[in-house]
């Protein structure tokens, strides 16, 4: 094709929309640009987890923050070397569109506002890193998906265990035989919620209690530990809803998932008592995590024959599970691959998530 006629389909309909694809392609393409991540709310884990960790990154930068609050996102903007012009807020959030700085949005909301921003950022013609959980129902997950399809955007759910080395390992070792045959899986997964005015205790912007928020590690670690899908679930639910915390969501609940091989699944999510464990066992050995999805200071044990050992495992993919998980992303971007933790990873858990509140609510084992 000639300079002219180039230029000429690029002044035709649609040549601008096209023009910036393709230069947003060639930047996102550059191997010696960082690409850069916008990180949407800045709470707990958006500023106290995320911007922290872009110095461990190699591919990822923090480019910009939305954040509903003005003064907070002038100051981590300046403490991070942002200009203004990177500062967004809920409201004007689709302009982000018109920077050619951000490549990313990182959702880091209450859950009931991840689809709604990861839809706008993909409207805007950025790809997507979601928190976990995706959503909170199967039917926003799948608008989630066809939003990032349609724009051909990629979207990643931060299933940041997928890059952590002791899960990693524990994983590889209960593929190789380690362990024998698995035949059991267990895990507990709690946290004591204090306030009963945070928004995790809200159900609007919750969408459910422990289970949506801690209980999904154990319910995604039956899935990568086993690699198999569940066919059945049974749930207990045990919630004091006279204790303020809980008049709106679940404390306890406890799920067994039946998988396809005969492995069987014991989970219980809580929010009434700490713990962070993972167990696998299999007819010759077992491998063991606690705690075994924290930010650090996990450990892992195998046992075999009477004994029991400490297991040190190797590096993870990233120097941090995070520059792990977010550096993924970009490769994915740079590569055309579907990220490892994609929209389908979490839409696969929301599915469970609703059969196992069913399970609960009709008191009765849920085929899947
Ligand atoms: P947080 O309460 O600390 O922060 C939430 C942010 O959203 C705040 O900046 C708050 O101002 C903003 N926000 C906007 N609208 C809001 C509203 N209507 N109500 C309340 N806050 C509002 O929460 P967090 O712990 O940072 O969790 C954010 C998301 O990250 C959740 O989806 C959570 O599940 C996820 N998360 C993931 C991990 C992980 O290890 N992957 C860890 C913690 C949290």
């Amino acid at each position: 094709m000639t300079d002219i006629t180039r230029r000429d389909v690029m002044a035709g309909a649609g040549g601008l929309a096209l023009a910036a694809l393709v230069s947003e392609s060639a930047r996102a393409a550059d191997p010696d640009r960082k690409l850069g991540y916008a990180i949407v709310g800045l709470g707990t884990y958006g500023l106290g987890v995320i911007i922290p960790q872009f110095v461990n990154c190699q591919h990822s930068r923090l480019a910009a923050v939305v954040s509903g609050d003005a003064d907070k996102a002038k100051r981590v903007a300046a403490q991070y070397g942002l200009p203004d012009s990177a500062i967004y807020n809920y409201s004007n959030f689709d302009t982000i569109r018109d920077n050619p700085d951000v490549d990313i949005v990182y959702v880091c909301l209450p859950n009931s506002m991840h689809a709604d921003f990861t839809i706008r950022a993909a409207k805007a013609g950025k790809h997507v890193m979601c928190e976990k959980p995706m959503a909170v129902s199967v039917a926003e997950c799948e608008a989630m998906i066809a939003a990032c399809k349609k724009a051909d955007r990629k979207l990643m759910i931060g299933y940041r265990c997928h890059f952590e080395a002791y899960n990693l390992e524990a994983i590889r070792l209960t593929r190789s035989g380690a362990i024998g045959t698995p035949r059991y899986f267990r895990s507990e997964h709690g946290f004591v919620q204090g306030d009963p005015s945070k928004w995790r205790l809200k159900r609007a912007l919750s969408g459910g209690g422990s289970l949506m928020d801690i209980g999904i590690y154990a319910l995604n670690a039956s899935r990568y530990m086993t690699g198999e899908e569940p066919v059945a679930v049974y749930t207990h639910e045990y919630t004091d809803r006279s204790d303020p915390r809980f008049h709106e969501v679940e404390d306890r609940i406890e799920f067994e998932l039946e998988f396809p091989s005969g492995i069987i699944g014991s989970c219980m999510s809580m929010y009434s008592a700490n713990q962070n464990h993972i167990l696998m066992m299999g007819d010759k050995g077992r491998v063991e995590m606690e705690p075994a999805t924290a930010y650090r200071g996990n450990r892992m044990w195998t046992g075999r024959n009477g004994r029991q050992d400490e297991v040190t495992p190797p590096p993870g993919p990233g120097s941090t599970q995070w520059a792990g998980q977010l550096d993924h992303l970009v490769d994915c971007i740079r590569q055309n691959k579907e990220p490892i933790t994609g929209g389908e990873e979490g839409l696969r858990d929301m599915r469970l998530i609703e059969a196992i509140y069913r399970s609960a609510r009709e008191k009765r084992r849920i085929v899947l």
